[in-house]
């Protein structure tokens, strides 16, 4: 490498950065006519953006800041009794029963199938028994089938249709 090749290519940078200005230049005349366009998606963004935050905001209503708990569907391990509980962020299964003391309280898992192979809306909240470290499978009482930690929603068709049958 020799002085001439440096000062070569920073010769070259200063002509580059001059035709990149002067595409800057012929890009906003350019776009000038573009700009209503521009406008419009960028209030589009802007409003999509508003909607979100609005959304995540209200998932968090009724838990004021520094209030560390949060509600929970959870299912007795011995009797299936449904309760919902407040839990401290972070507190690991089992939780509490409030009405024995025990600490018999695991995350209900929802089941959103009926018997008759549709789907309901308000679902049915199982208790799983891997959550105890039992080896088997865990059937829902109420339609029969498997229920799985992480259990899979009917397919959207379905849940639409029981929607649908809801407002009617
Ligand atoms: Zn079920």
């Amino acid at each position: 490498m020799s002085f001439g090749s440096i000062n070569k290519s920073s010769l070259l940078n200063d002509q580059d950065h001059r035709v990149v200005k002067v595409a800057a230049l012929q890009g906003s005349r350019l776009s000038l006519s573009h700009t209503r366009k521009t406008q419009f998606k960028v209030i589009g963004s802007i409003l999509l953006l508003l909607v979100s935050i609005f959304l995540v905001a209200q998932n968090f209503t009724g838990t004021s800041i520094g209030e560390a708990s949060r509600s929970r569907v959870a299912v007795d391990s011995e009797n299936g009794k449904v309760f919902t509980i407040k839990i401290i962020e972070g507190e690991r299964a089992p939780w509490r029963n409030p009405d024995t003391g025990e600490r018999t309280l695991y995350p209900g898992e929802a089941c959103y199938w009926t018997r008759d192979g549709k789907a309901k809306l308000e679902p049915t909240y199982v208790f799983v028994k891997s959550y105890v470290g039992i080896n088997e499978k865990t059937y829902c009482p109420d339609c029969g089938k498997e229920v799985r930690s992480h259990n899979p929603l009917p397919p959207d068709e379905l849940m639409a249709e029981a929607a649908e049958a809801k407002n009617k």
